[in-house]
């Protein structure tokens, strides 16, 4: 017997052989589950070649490290077919590994065959040497063989199909389920030469003829080469890919959180939105509904925060609403929700049931809002208007709940602000009344409904007419003459106020213009323009218009603007202001003293008229701080050369005192009430009195 020896070296070089065709494999087999139509047709190609080209050249880097004491070589196609055969098996091991499903049994048949498919490349490649006498081979060893390429085979199939999706952690337990699989591919071929035996008198028959060793060495290096490059590049690739793919994947799933975020949330305070809020409104009707449980929704208005919005900005108006926001959250408990729905409303959603605890609610709220807020050394104050509706496990959905509890805020604001109220199944009657007035309004212009009145103002010194301002009223066909109090913020809401403005402003114009050719040269008209119309990029053109067309000269026009609305944005105010200045039509700023005004502003108002508010009027004779302040805007108005008109004057003392303190000119039921064109001129031109405000006073 020829007893063979071992190239330590050469043995381990197979071992680690063994295992980078083993991380190969997987890698590919991996790859192949992943890709689809041809490209998983390719990756399964050049897979089984990769593993095949490892298995075999491990089985012949295992035959170089064995040395027996004659010459050899190897029958080149014998060595082919079992180049061949490692690819086969190698096909259909990676085959199996991405079907969808692998059971015991088919894993059994799999390595089996995979099993037998080894044991065929390696006795294949044994057969190449074509030793005469032939190899004998020791049968339990050989069993042996067997059997550790069958167990290896399932082994490294269920690993293959294991790991094949798994995303974290892979290359790590790729890399250990290889060394174990290259262990016991080397143990198959060890074993399998450990059975084989060569007799004492053997030979090869391809020592002369056949590849030699050399070249073997030589085809096995490259070979080796190719799998050691394509594992490696393999490998780098998907690290990459994979850490890519994390980058990615985080960024993605920031991008995703942000964007929820940013639609579930006001921008400005953070709190939840409207969105948020009607989802998280309807999970507690649910609830509600499960439990038989009640809880309570409150809508709340900030009281006076649009005019300090209009007086200091938006910078402080934004910081108050955040001032107002942290006190609100920290009165609730945390699981009740508190929502920003825009501008200054806020909703809270709380978990309260009975009516008492929402009162509790309400006021501590109240209270909470209530302190003086200080921004920038300002000393702020405002309230809150709260409209409470409690679910009561009726027929409510939610906006049923977010509108009722809408319309007792309504009612609150109209009490006077700075208090709650609940609502009342009446409130939500209003709203149905608003809906009906609007589509009435909409068609009020065509049907010719809206008319003006006209209101005389006096000079305060002499009682000469001076003037009149026109007011707009809606004659409406079954509630008769609706004050436009009732109608002009429905008309802003809805932006009819654009043409309904303008046909005031024509109306006024076309009547003045009557009035100029009777004779009243010595006269102005009047016109109130609301906030949205002031702002309208087409009003300068509108008035030019308007008044090219009436044949009127801008000075007998003058425009009302409110105080607050003259202050909102001061700066493009400014600019409006002075565009209106430069036509020639006078400019009053109507309500004055409600507001929050600047005086520095004041002082670079191209206006030409002050109208101290009704408000301050009315009090005059009991409230000595009214008076105080009428006193402070007369003397502000002398040193701004301004008009100062006092609107309001309902008796005679008032009209005394007014004229005493310094007012310029008067206005007021007193004196005259809005009336008709019509009556107006007979009251006016009515028989002898001494002034006309005496002769327009009688009428009243
Ligand atoms: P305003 O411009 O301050 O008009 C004065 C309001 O005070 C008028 O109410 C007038 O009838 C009322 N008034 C006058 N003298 C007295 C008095 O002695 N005692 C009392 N208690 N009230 C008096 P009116 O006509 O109901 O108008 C209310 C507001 O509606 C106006 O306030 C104005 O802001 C707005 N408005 C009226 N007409 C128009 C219009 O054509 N366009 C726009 N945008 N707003 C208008
Ligand atoms: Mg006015
Ligand atoms: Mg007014």
């Amino acid at each position: 017997m020829l007893i063979g020896s071992y190239n330590l070296g050469l043995v381990i070089v197979s071992l680690l052989m063994a295992m980078l065709a083993s991380y190969t494999a997987l890698d590919m087999a991996a790859r192949v589950a992943a890709a689809k139509g041809r490209a998983a047709f390719w990756w399964l190609a050049g897979g089984s070649i990769a593993m095949g080209v490892g298995i075999w050249s491990m089985h012949f880097l295992g035959m170089l490290a064995f040395r027996l004491p004659v010459a050899m070589g190897y029958d080149s196609s014998i060595t082919l077919l079992s180049l061949l055969i490692a690819m086969a098996s190698s096909l259909f091991a990676l085959w199996i590994v991405c079907q969808s499903h692998l059971s015991w049994r088919r894993l059994a048949a799999s390595a089996l065959i995979m099993g037998a498919g080894v044991c065929s490349m390696h006795y294949t490649g044994m057969a190449a040497m074509r030793m005469t006498p032939p190899i004998h081979y020791n049968l339990p060893l050989f069993i042996l063989s067997v059997v550790i390429a069958v167990v290896a085979s399932g082994a490294a199939l269920w690993i293959a199909f294991h790991l094949r999706h798994r995303a974290s952690g892979v290359r790590r337990l790729r890399a250990a389920a290889a060394v174990v699989m290259g262990i016991a591919i080397a143990g198959m071929h060890y074993t399998g030469m450990a059975a084989a035996r060569f007799p004492a008198n053997s030979r090869c028959a391809m020592a002369e003829s056949g590849v030699t060793t050399g070249w073997l060495a030589m085809l096995i290096t490259v070979f080796a080469c190719a799998v050691l490059s394509i594992a490696l590049i393999t490998s780098v690739l998907d690290l990459r890919l994979e850490q890519r793919t994390a980058v990615l994947a985080s960024c993605l799933a920031d991008a995703k959180q942000e964007l929820q975020f940013v639609a579930l949330h006001d921008g400005l305070t953070k709190l939840p939105n409207r969105n948020l809020l009607n989802d998280r409104l309807e999970q507690e009707i649910q609830n509600a509904r499960r439990e038989k449980s009640r809880f309570t929704v409150l809508c709340m208005d900030v009281d006076g925060f649009r005019q300090i919005n209009d007086a200091y900005g938006h910078q402080v108006g934004d910081a108050l609403l955040l001032e107002v926001a942290r006190r609100l959250r920290a009165s609730i408990r945390t699981r009740d929700t508190l929502a920003r729905l825009g501008g200054d409303e806020f909703v809270v959603l709380a978990d309260v049931g009975e009516a008492g605890d929402a009162v509790s609610l309400a006021e501590k709220l109240l209270t909470a809002v209530r302190e003086p807020v200080v921004i920038d050394g300002r000393q702020l104050r405002v309230s809150l208007s709260i409209g409470i509706a409690m679910f009561d496990g009726r027929e409510q959905q939610q906006g049923d709940l977010l509108r009722d509890a809408d319309a007792a805020m309504s009612h609150a604001m109209a009490l006077g602000h700075n208090g709650y109220v609940f609502f009342e199944s009446s409130m939500s009657d209003d709203a149905q009344t608003q809906l009906q007035l609007l589509h009435d309004l909409r068609q009020a212009q065509e049907r010719h409904e809206l008319l003006l009145y006209y209101q005389p103002k006096f000079s305060a010194l002499d009682g000469a007419m001076i003037g009149a301002e026109a007011l707009v009223r809606w004659n409406h066909p079954t509630r008769g003459l609706v004050p436009p109090g009732d109608f002009i913020p429905l008309a802003e809401k809805t932006g009819l106020i654009f043409q309904i403005g303008e046909w005031v402003l024509h109306e006024a114009c076309r009547q003045m213009s009557a009035w100029r050719d009777a004779g009243h040269t010595d006269w102005t008209i009047s016109v109130n323009l609301s906030a949205l119309q002031f702002n309208h990029p087409g009003l300068i053109d509108m008035v030019h218009a308007v008044l090219a067309r009436h044949s009127l000269e801008p000075r007998y026009l003058t425009l009302e603007i409110t105080e607050s609305t003259a202050m909102r944005d001061a700066d493009t105010s400014l600019v409006i202001l002075e565009q209106l200045h430069e036509i020639g039509v006078r400019i009053s700023i109507d309500d004055f003293g409600t507001g929050y005004s600047s005086l520095l502003y004041l002082k670079r108002l191209p206006a030409s008229e002050l109208k101290i508010d009704r408000g301050f009027v009315r009090d005059l004779m009991h409230d000595t701080e009214d008076a105080a302040i009428i006193t402070a805007i007369v003397a502000l108005g002398r040193a701004l050369n301004l008009r100062i008109v006092a609107e309001g004057v309902e008796t005679r003392e008032q009209q005394e005192f007014l004229t005493r303190l310094g007012c310029t000119s008067l206005q007021g039921f007193l004196l005259g009430r809005p009336m008709p064109a019509a009556q107006f001129m007979e009251a006016v031109s009515g028989p002898g009195r001494n002034s006309a405000w005496e002769r327009v006073g009688l009428l009243v």
